[in-house]
């Protein structure tokens, strides 16, 4: 699930601005030059984290883990929220309302069950577990077949693709936890499979 029932999401990208949601996430910014990268799995102590503006945006870039990208990604991947949530929390922080695409947009996403939550989060975690804990002398299977195929990054995120290998269970439990689902549900619903 992306943006598409968000209809002021250009207005949202346009306010925010990357040196003070920096300073929300915590980080220690000057306002210029190349910082540590502050993103969870990139230990950096080189400094190769920068602000630029690019038509009106502000926008971030790592040059040692080559990403990059708006104020939301940077919530997205700080927090390790769900895209949706950080499109919420931008928008709180620069005191814009989101307007949703009609009524029923609204609706649906007010009232998102705890499984479209848990899905949309797990389907972003598995697609990103991936490329976190993968390095270029350590690929997992699932990276070196995608290579193998040409099957570009930049693709690779835009269609979300993930694969679990059940190394990040811990998380995906504490997640179901904070939703409300239940270990029984979990096994009931495919995700987990029993141990006994
Ligand atoms: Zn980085």
């Amino acid at each position: 699930m992306k943006n598409f029932m968000i209809k002021n999401i250009e207005e949202i990208k346009q306010a925010s601005d990357v040196p003070t949601t920096l300073k929300y996430l915590g980080v220690d910014y000057s306002g210029s030059g190349l910082i540590s990268c502050p993103l969870p799995d990139h230990d950096d102590s080189t400094g190769s984290f920068g602000v630029n503006e690019k038509d009106g945006k502000s926008l971030w870039h790592c040059f040692g883990c080559n990403t990059g990208g708006d104020s939301i990604s940077l919530v997205k991947v700080m927090k390790d929220i769900s895209y949706n949530e950080a499109v919420f929390e931008v928008a709180e922080l620069f005191g814009i309302e989101v307007e949703f695409t009609n009524e029923l947009a609204k609706e649906q996403y007010l009232n998102q069950t705890k499984w479209d939550k848990f899905y949309e989060w797990l389907a972003d975690y598995w697609a990103r577990g991936e490329w976190r804990y993968s390095t270029e002398d350590k690929k997992s299977e699932a990276i070196i077949y995608l290579e193998n195929r040409c099957i570009e990054r930049s693709m690779i995120s835009s269609l979300n693709i993930g694969f679990s290998t059940g190394e990040y269970v811990y998380s995906v439990l504490e997640k179901a936890k904070e939703l409300g689902i239940t270990v029984e549900e979990l096994i009931e619903a495919k995700i987990l499979v029993s141990a006994l």
